[in-house]
């Protein structure tokens, strides 16, 4: 009977590393798909808490998050009007409570 001191890779240990393998790369997958998720939900919300809060350059303060990532957000939150954001009562959307009319129907 024979014995090798060094034993070829089994088929079970090369299913093993096949499938580390797989599991590693399904998880880098999913990891960037929840990454570009959380992105556009970060740029939704941004864009919409800038119309609520009345600002005209919603877009633009997007568009830098989406280029600047939190940097970006970061000095948003910084420079953005402070202040409860509350419901509208003319139109389902939120405003700021202290602003004068809706940024979204006009109504005071
Ligand atoms: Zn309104």
């Amino acid at each position: 009977m024979a014995q090798t001191t060094q034993p070829p890779l089994t088929d079970p240990q090369a299913a093993a590393a096949c499938a580390a393998c797989g599991g590693s790369i399904l998880f880098l997958v999913i990891a960037a798909l929840a990454l570009i998720a959380l992105n556009i939900v970060l740029l939704v919300w941004v864009a919409r808490d800038a119309k609520n809060r009345g600002m005209d350059n919603s877009v633009l303060w997007m568009v830098l998050v989406m280029v600047t990532g939190v940097l970006g957000l970061v000095i948003y939150l910084f420079s953005r009007p402070s202040g409860n954001v509350v419901k509208c009562g003319s139109c389902p959307n939120k405003r700021l409570q202290a602003s004068a009319k809706c940024p979204h129907c006009g109504n005071a």
